[in-house]
């Protein structure tokens, strides 16, 4: 699978919880900066048969129609094979236009960061679309013939309660929505809620309220595939290779690039990216490091790690070289080996932290 990231930094508002690389959007920047990511691309030796191409951002919406035909024009040469070919979206961003402008560019996933369908919340954590605008605009997508379709659902918010929780699981069922994301909302530095020192749920607690979420959404037909992913319809084909732990691509401001054993990292800095200075760092990956990382991602997935992989990619025998590890969780229960790949456990997924400490330690 090869895949390309693209970073879009622009929003029209910004999130209280949000740490990710954004900015205001304003026109006459948002075209500078197409230019200077179609620079990027120039300077780039990118594929010309991406199997997954994924526009994240930010909120790459934020763009006008004729910024976001620009875009789509910019990445045609890369898209005669893509599979899947996805945009993130906010609800307030989206009309109709952009929406048939996305499809007929053969776009064939939406990701819509949707957080929660209650209004109160979403106002909390500075949200500015409302609950009945982003099932509106589900079923409008769904009604254009998108199947596939993210939502974003958080939990963990400010004055959320878990009956807020199970009603926001029910509209996520009622609206057949066949992608969810769940994430615990993490507080990050620099960002509103960490300023006014908001106090997320506790470790007890947020175990407690992931637990529910995992039964109450498999109940309603999912499948969990990753730690805070689950499907219905299919699962998401491009951070499968993130957690595969294979090559990809990135352009645009902050985004990262995974090839041959190198990180190469994009600035952060919108003036350096505008100036036409992208690349800030490239990091070469000892084969420790990439052992782990693979593992890191791995064991994030359901399905966990093939033990015929490891062995082949980094020429080891991988039971006989983490035995003390694996041994110490497969008998606290929290790790098992099923059909030659090895996994945690449904327990087990709220160890993973402690579990990764131990095979860094190793
Ligand atoms: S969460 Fe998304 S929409 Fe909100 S500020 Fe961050 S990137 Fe923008």
């Amino acid at each position: 699978m090869s895949s390309l990231y693209v970073h879009i930094p622009f929003c029209k508002h910004i999130c209280s919880y949000c740490d990710f690389c954004k900015v205001f959007y304003h026109e006459k920047w948002a075209w500078q900066y197409l230019e200077a990511l179609a620079y990027e691309i120039q300077q780039k030796d990118l594929k010309q048969d991406y199997q997954t191409i994924y526009i994240g951002g930010g909120t790459p919406t934020t763009l006008t129609y004729e910024q976001l035909q620009y875009l789509f024009d910019l990445l045609k040469p890369f898209a005669y094979q893509v599979q899947e070919y996805s945009i993130e979206i906010n609800p307030e961003t989206m009309d109709h236009e952009k929406l048939a402008l996305c499809l007929q560019n053969g776009v064939n996933r939406l990701s819509i960061g949707v957080q929660t369908f209650q209004d109160d919340l979403l106002k909390k954590i500075g949200r500015v679309h409302t609950s009945s605008q982003a099932k509106a605009f589900i079923q409008e997508a769904q009604n254009m013939d998108f199947q596939d379709i993210n939502i974003d659902l958080m939990y963990g918010l400010p004055d959320q309660t878990l009956e807020d929780v199970y009603q926001d699981m029910e509209t996520l069922n009622q609206l057949n929505v066949g992608h969810v994301s769940y994430y615990s909302l993490i507080l990050e530095d620099h960002t509103i809620l960490k300023n006014i020192n908001y106090q997320p749920l506790d470790d007890e607690e947020d175990a407690k309220w992931y637990e529910i979420i995992r039964q109450q959404i498999q109940q309603y037909g999912y499948k969990q595939y990753e730690v805070s992913n689950f499907y219905r319809f299919k699962p998401s084909l491009h951070n499968l290779v993130y957690w595969h732990y294979q090559d990809y691509d990135g352009i645009g401001v902050s985004a990262h690039s995974l090839k041959n054993g190198h990180r190469l990292e994009n600035t952060k800095s919108l003036t350096r990216y505008l100036k036409h200075d992208f690349l800030a760092s490239d990091i070469s990956l000892t084969l420790q490091d990439q052992l782990f990382e693979k593992i890191m991602m791995g064991l994030r997935l359901n399905q966990g790690l093939s033990i015929e992989e490891m062995n082949q990619l980094y020429r080891i025998d991988f039971l006989n070289q983490y035995q003390k590890v694996i041994t110490k969780y497969q008998q606290m229960g929290f790790l098992e080996i099923v059909d030659g790949y090895l996994k945690t456990t449904f327990s087990g997924i709220n160890y993973l932290n402690n579990i990764l400490i131990d095979f860094l330690d190793e």
